[in-house]
């Protein structure tokens, strides 16, 4: 018999699993949940506050399996980088981010993206499949469990803020990454505060919509051009859902938000593509047009082998943030980190075993040029 993984389970999921195939109580699950997501558990032996036969009894049916760790890494700066075997045979890559008393999660929701925007190497390696909840959640599991458990008894607490930001595309599965935030932001698992998890998109605009209606996080949105023309290039996805189309369902989830929080507008610096002082002014344009509350992280963009584009001048870099900030934008560039074990942003690739034949397209591509 197949044994059911819990550690993909909101505890709503988990109270009815109890309920249903245990015939236990609500108040087991929240045991069960916080053995999980806050002692590290995976033994159900372990559980010492459950009676034995019910342990045993979970123990045939039921498991809590995250995936394999076929790397751990730690970067000069601190950065740590996992490469995670996936059910199917593919790898994802996950990062961690220290920065002071904050540590930022990256976390992949896809095995390689189907979004192919031309700047980035998950792109590249076209798509595989869709993580499951365990394959996601698992992912902060096992960032939590190697800086020591339990997560919110310890002083230091280390994975303070978690971005969707990995490889894929979360909103393109979507039930998975709803269930898994919710995890992270439940008090009996990780206890994350909804400011300090962060879901980046490049504009699914439908699935936005029903994000904003369904759970409250803050949102990135991958913009990296100030109009339809450069972002049809850079980022696809823009020929079906436009900027104006992109803004508008923008504006619509940080209205249905409870507070004032802003979007973050991801912009990834390519040099002499999309850096120069007159696309700064159509972005603070655009900006300014909407009124949407924002802030702007610059990116410096992190080259991959096989790509054209080259990373922005510093120079370059300030005079774009410079033009920003002097039309009252909060505009931030991003440091660098984890670049001496590729773990830098837009460099996450894993392993994908690509469905798309996407990958194979492009080192053609790399071979003829
Ligand atoms: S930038 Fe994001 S959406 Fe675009 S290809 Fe890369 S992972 Fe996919």
């Amino acid at each position: 018999m197949e044994r059911t993984n819990l550690l993909g389970m909101t505890q709503a999921q988990l109270v009815e699993f109890v309920s249903d195939s245990l015939n236990e109580k609500a108040f087991r699950a929240r045991q069960i949940f916080k053995w999980i997501h806050q002692y590290g558990v995976d033994n159900f032996d372990d559980m010492t506050n459950l009676a034995k036969p019910l342990r045993a009894r979970l123990a045939e049916v039921a498991e809590i399996r995250a995936p394999e760790v076929l790397f751990q890494g730690d970067s000069k700066d601190g950065t740590r980088k996992w490469v995670l075997k996936v059910d199917g045979g593919s790898a994802i890559e996950t990062v961690y981010i220290p920065d002071g008393k904050r540590g930022t999660l990256c976390v992949s929701s896809q095995v390689g993206c189907s979004l192919d925007c031309s700047f980035c190497s998950t792109g590249k390696q076209g798509f595989n499949k869709n993580l499951t909840p365990a394959e996601i959640i698992g992912q902060v599991w096992l960032a939590a469990k190697s800086y020591g458990l339990p997560v919110l008894d310890t002083a230091e607490r280390r994975v303070t803020n978690v971005v969707m930001m990995g490889m894929g595309e979360p909103l393109l599965n979507y039930e998975p990454v709803v269930d898994c935030m919710r995890t992270m932001m439940d008090d009996d698992a990780y206890g994350i505060s909804k400011r300090r998890v962060t879901l980046s998109t490049s504009g699914v605009v439908p699935a936005l919509d029903r994000l904003g209606s369904e759970i409250d996080v803050s949102l990135a949105v991958s913009l990296h051009a100030p109009n339809d023309e450069l972002r049809n290039v850079l980022v696809p996805i823009n020929k079906k859902y436009n900027i104006d189309t992109l803004f508008a369902a923008t504006q619509r989830y940080l209205d249905a938000l409870p507070d004032n929080r802003s979007v973050t507008f991801e912009y990834t610096m390519l040099d002499g593509v999309n850096d120069q002082l007159e696309h700064a002014n159509q972005l603070a344009r655009l900006i300014k047009k909407t009124g949407i509350r924002c802030k702007v992280n610059l990116i410096p963009f992190n080259p991959f082998p096989g790509t054209d584009y080259k990373t922005s001048p510093r120079p370059v870099i300030e005079a774009f943030q410079r033009k920003l900030v002097h039309s009252n934008i909060i505009t931030t560039v991003r440091t660098t980190r984890g670049d001496d074990i590729d773990a830098a942003c837009g460099q996450l690739v894993g392993s994908v075993m690509d469905k798309t034949r996407r990958s194979e397209r492009y080192i053609k591509l790399q071979q003829v040029q």
